[in-house]
């Protein structure tokens, strides 16, 4: 599907208004608002962030989908949001929830997630101000930092949406989209049962990072993080092996090299190893 025209070219929101009908999956009277100052605020983060998603999302939605809602979050766990500066644009269609990836750049990126409505059980608002959302086989998602005028809105959306389509034949859980073919995939698979493509192994960015900090992280696309990982090891290896000569710490070595090879490359693998299970990358990427 290609990119729109019709969003390319509107420079506001009540732009898209003006199109009644809607264009391709978007049905602007329900993704917008021309009501009051705070409604319309909130029409003009919305319709920035349509801007940016607009042709990610034109890839992944279905012919006769319908995007009626979006709005941003952080990222969906502990390590997108503090270690990759991941966040997420929440996606409501007519059928699913799509949590689209974007980058530390807040550009879409390539591991989206997706829960389809018949999959959810409860959705509710969280005492820290995050969306709680149980699917019926039994995963949790925390929705953080969404704005709390949009947050009131995607908990009512996901209550209505999950009574509407109980019983509808759905996967259970949250579900990663294949970065190539965008089908939904079921756990880690090593590779995609609908387009066959192999996946990142989890265990081989590992070794890459235990040789070098960073390498495994560098290869899956998470360049500065790799940069910082590795600036961090030669740091800690340049105070081990100058440090008692320069600063007179003679104490750094109690511990043997092995030590600090464990420590300090060990601990990048097993960061790395973390990092390429929270998504699913494909083999051949850089
Ligand atoms: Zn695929």
């Amino acid at each position: 599907m290609s990119i729109s025209s019709v969003v390319r070219r509107a420079s506001r929101f009540q732009d898209l208004l003006a199109i009644p009908g809607g264009d391709g999956p978007y049905v602007f009277t329900r993704m917008f608002r021309e009501g009051n100052g705070r409604e319309r605020r909130r029409s003009r983060r919305h319709f920035k962030l349509l801007k940016r998603v607009d042709g990610t999302l034109r890839e992944l939605v279905q012919p006769n989908e319908k995007v009626v809602f979006l709005t941003r979050a952080w990222g969906l766990s502990f390590w997108e949001q503090w270690v990759l500066g991941w966040r997420r644009a929440v996606v409501l269609t007519d059928c699913r929830a799509i949590f689209l990836q974007l980058d530390a750049g807040r550009r879409p990126a390539f591991l989206h997630r997706q829960v389809a409505y018949g999959a959810i059980a409860t959705a509710s608002g969280g005492r820290r101000g995050e969306v709680q959302v149980g699917t019926r086989g039994g995963d949790k998602l925390k929705l953080r930092g969404i704005r709390r005028v949009d947050r009131v809105a995607v908990v009512e959306r996901l209550r209505n949406a999950a009574k509407a389509n109980r019983g509808a034949q759905a996967a259970l859980e949250t579900e990663t989209l294949c970065p190539y073919c965008h089908k939904g995939l079921s756990g880690r698979p090593r590779s995609c049962p609908s387009c066959l493509k192999d996946f990142r192994k989890g265990w081989l960015s590992a070794l890459s990072s235990l040789l070098i900090p960073g390498l495994g992280d560098y290869r899956v696309g998470y360049r500065a993080f790799a940069v910082l990982e590795l600036l961090t090891a030669v740091a800690i290896w340049a105070a081990y092996l100058v440090g008692p000569g320069v600063w007179g710490m003679p104490g750094l070595h109690v511990l043997g090299p092995e030590w600090v090879f464990t420590a300090v490359h060990g601990g990048d693998a097993v960061l790395t190893w973390r990092v390429v299970r929270s998504g699913i990358f494909l083999s051949g990427m850089a």
